[in-house]
């Protein structure tokens, strides 16, 4: 018996290595509202402690990507250089999408990946305001000729796992603080698989009729025109098909408004 080492101080040694923020991130975890008011938040990156309101510490807030202009024209792919007014993208040549422009506040890196995820999976619904702003001030002129936001809606059995819908959070964050109204005008009627992994024609082929207007809801799409809104822009498969039922049934347009999108590279103007 004496020769075998108490579990004492083995895990003494553990908890040694745990730092304060681990800590204090599964204390609230367990213990959740009570000790919301008593300890400062935590940066929804790094875990650290921050002050309040801004949802990220200084050092991360530093690492965000913001996307401004010089960029396309019609999808927001920001560009080397400006190439002067109306330049698009060889994209947007290519293959136009359904909507008329994009816009997104940052490039989808780890800082954006671990604040879609705070906000999403972490009940870091604090973070929506943050986000929502940095999103009305990247899609100002897009919020200029809006009449309604459209937040890109999830399967209800998504829903119901996830208990709120991140794009409709951010939707009323942009809302609030641009004054245009959100509309819920689209249904999703077809749960669809994860994107990741596909290729680009079976990411079409995967949302195809995924996204329906309910019934008597033309009213709220005709003639109107619309800003679809969507935490991250990937392929841009999901919200083309969600941009096409509201075309179909009448919108006079419709523009996107994302928090990331994924960038591959600066691009030159072709
Ligand atoms: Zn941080």
């Amino acid at each position: 018996m004496l020769d075998t080492p108490s579990q004492a101080p083995g895990t003494l040694a553990r908890f040694a290595h745990i730092g304060q923020s681990a800590i204090r991130g599964t204390i609230r975890g367990a213990l959740g509202l009570v000790l919301d008011t008593a300890l400062p938040p935590l940066c929804a990156a790094c875990r650290q402690p921050v002050g309040s309101g801004a949802g990220l510490c200084a050092a991360c807030w530093s690492k965000v990507s913001f996307i401004a202009p010089p960029y396309c024209e019609r999808l927001g792919i920001p560009f080397a250089y400006d190439p002067g007014p109306g330049i698009l993208s060889m994209e947007a040549i290519a293959d136009p999408p359904a909507y008329g422009r994009a816009r997104a506040a940052v490039r989808f890196d780890d800082v954006a990946r671990d604040l879609v995820h705070a906000l999403k999976y972490g009940d870091r619904l604090d973070l929506a305001n943050t986000m929502g702003r940095w999103m009305a001030r990247a899609g100002r002129e897009l919020l200029g000729d809006a009449d309604a936001l459209v937040p890109v809606p999830l399967h209800w059995r998504r829903l119901w796992a996830r208990r709120f819908n991140q794009a409709a959070a951010l939707a009323e964050a942009i809302s609030r603080v641009s004054a245009v109204p959100v509309c819920h005008a689209v249904r999703r009627v077809r749960a669809t698989p994860q994107q990741v992994g596909l290729t680009r024609a079976e990411r079409a082929a995967n949302v195809q009729g995924a996204f329906r207007i309910p019934s008597g809801g033309d009213a709220a799409v005709r003639g109107r025109r619309l800003v679809l809104v969507d935490d991250v822009l990937t392929s841009g498969a999901t919200i083309d098909t969600c941009a096409r039922a509201l075309l179909r049934a009448g919108a006079t347009s419709v523009d996107v408004l994302v928090f990331a999108r994924v960038v591959a590279a600066v691009r030159s103007p072709i």
